[in-house]
């Protein structure tokens, strides 16, 4: 096998979402600590912003340095590579989120065992079911009394729409926690609070009440019997293949917090999960392990260190292998690039590197040639992974600088600001310019950001408007022009753009004007 095949094979590139408090951070840390890349517990920053006030955030966000490194994080197990793409918690930042889902090759769910599937988790997992990832599910908190674990799958099935499959099932739950049983081994793994990993392996599920009699009383290790052999035989059967297509999901129990459940997990995980998958282009599919280096950008973040007041592209390597220093073409702009001091990302650190494989990331230092969803690639006659999906925006504010003499640094600020994705920049008729959000909260993050990063002080005036609709059609944007009171811009490619308040205005502009075509998006 070559060895860019080889290197291909041993990387697992996944995001954790969930539903703020799940234990997301958690979990983060103990799969870190058991690949070595940390040492201490703690050593992972919560992201998650809805517990502070914005201003908070801001404190958060001006120790970037550790938040931009634990955004994508690398290490080994066995013999596998793993990154882990961090997502933020806040669902003000959730089309971050979304980009970052199409950068992962794979995805673990986590569910809070008292509190099963929960509205965030709810809309990030369909935007990966969309996508065909495959899924992998850890209940977490068992440590504590929570629903029942045979609830639970059916609220995963009905709710989610996925089949579940346990590959093991909790002894026990809160005070009465014994551990979890693997139905793939045989094997108990029994919980204890001094954290070591003590098994105990069968020859058959048949066994399990002679292994526990001396910790559970009869009556619940007859219950615990009748649930194992329910699932066996009226249960989904694994099934590998459905796994892979998103289309199952293996569950685990565990408890992140004393890291039970957590090595077992990680070990079924990199054996199920799928190594980085071929991706559709514009010339048709490219095979991570075919020569040709190519990888596209997710995600932009400037000066992330404000003493150098830097920008880096996220890069998610697709194909090929690549090296310090080599050329590239954007295919955007056919601009050639040469890559000359990448970055990879640790848990608590960023090093230049010399090379990396399909699955990983890379941060490229950015003076601004790229865009998120940029495709870069080796060869000569380049192509594209096509956009990323863009989330229609749903909070508009007019924004100007409140001293006219910095309107050059307002314009660099805010163009800057947009190709990271985070914000929607319009302008209407009359060169105002107004900046279209998905969550609220980015409007502070905005405001905070232009003055500290272009020294420009904002005047911000909230819109009540909540919908944007492209106008494919030119000539209708000129007639509307004209005729209706609506609110109508252009975008960053100067496509036409109407803005309404509310449905109702959506709905009784399209009755007065059934014959002028709108869009979700520009594209
Ligand atoms: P996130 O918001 O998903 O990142 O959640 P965190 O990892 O910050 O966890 C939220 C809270 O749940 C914290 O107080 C954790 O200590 C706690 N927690 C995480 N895992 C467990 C667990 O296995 N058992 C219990 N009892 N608490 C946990």
């Amino acid at each position: 096998m070559s060895q860019l095949k080889q290197e291909t094979q041993r990387r697992r590139t996944f995001a954790i979402i969930s539903h703020p408090d799940a234990g997301k951070t958690t979990l983060t840390e103990k799969l870190l600590l058991l690949g070595g890349a940390i040492r201490t517990a703690g050593a992972v920053k919560s992201r998650k912003s809805e517990k502070f006030a914005t201003s908070d955030w801001m404190e958060l966000e001006k120790q970037r340095g550790i938040s931009v490194t634990s955004s994508v994080m690398q290490f080994s197990y066995d013999n596998f590579k793993i990154n882990i793409l961090d997502t933020p918690g806040h669902q003000d930042f959730s089309e971050d989120t979304y980009r970052t889902l199409m950068a992962v090759d794979s995805v673990v769910m986590i569910i809070d065992v008292a509190k099963g599937v929960e509205p965030q988790t709810i809309k990030l997992f369909k935007v990966c079911r969309d996508r065909g990832i495959p899924i992998f599910t850890f209940i977490n908190k068992l440590d504590r009394q929570g629903k029942d674990p045979l609830e639970l799958f059916e609220e995963i099935e009905d709710v989610l729409g996925i089949e579940s499959f346990p590959i093991n099932f909790p002894i026990g739950m809160g005070q009465s926690f014994k551990g979890v049983y693997d139905r793939f081994e045989h094997k108990i793994e029994w919980y204890n609070e001094k954290k070591e990993r003590q098994t105990l392996a069968l020859d058959s599920a048949e066994e399990l009440g002679e292994a526990l009699k001396d910790v559970a009383d009869e009556a619940a290790i007859n219950q615990l019997e009748e649930e194992l052999m329910l699932l066996d035989e009226a249960g989904n059967s694994f099934d590998i293949e459905a796994v892979k297509a998103g289309k199952q999901t293996p569950v685990f129990f565990g408890s992140a917090i004393s890291s039970f459940g957590v090595p077992s997990f990680l070990e079924h995980y990199l054996q199920m999960a799928p190594p980085p998958a071929p991706r559709e282009s514009s010339i048709g599919t490219i095979e991570p392990d075919q020569k040709g280096f190519s990888g596209f950008v997710f995600k932009i973040q400037a000066n992330m260190n404000p003493a150098h007041r830097d920008r880096i592209a996220f890069l998610r390597i697709c194909s090929g292998k690549f090296e310090r220093g080599m050329s590239v073409t954007l295919d955007r702009t056919k601009k050639q690039l040469k890559l000359a001091q990448p970055q990879a990302f640790f848990a608590d650190s960023r090093e230049i590197i010399d090379d990396a494989y399909p699955g990983d990331i890379v941060g490229l230092y950015d003076p601004g040639f790229y865009q998120i969803g940029d495709t870069v690639c080796a060869a000569k006659d380049t192509f594209n992974f096509g956009e990323l999906p863009q989330f229609p925006p749903e909070h508009f504010a007019k924004v100007r600088a409140k001293n006219a003499m910095k309107q050059k640094h307002f314009l660099k600020g805010v163009n800057q600001l947009a190709q990271e994705g985070a914000i929607q920049v319009y302008r209407t008729k009359y060169e105002e310019t107004i900046l279209g959000v998905v969550g609220k909260l980015q409007f502070d993050v905005f405001i905070y950001r232009m003055k500290a990063e272009y020294g420009v002080d904002l005047d911000m005036q909230p819109m009540p408007h909540q919908i944007a609709k492209w106008i494919p059609n030119k000539e209708d944007a000129e007639k509307l022009q004209k005729s209706s009171n609506n609110l109508i811009v252009t975008d960053h490619q100067e496509r036409q753009v109407i803005i309404f308040e509310n449905d109702f205005g959506l709905r009784w502009f399209q009755q007065k004007y059934p014959d002028v075509l709108l869009a979700d998006s520009g594209k």
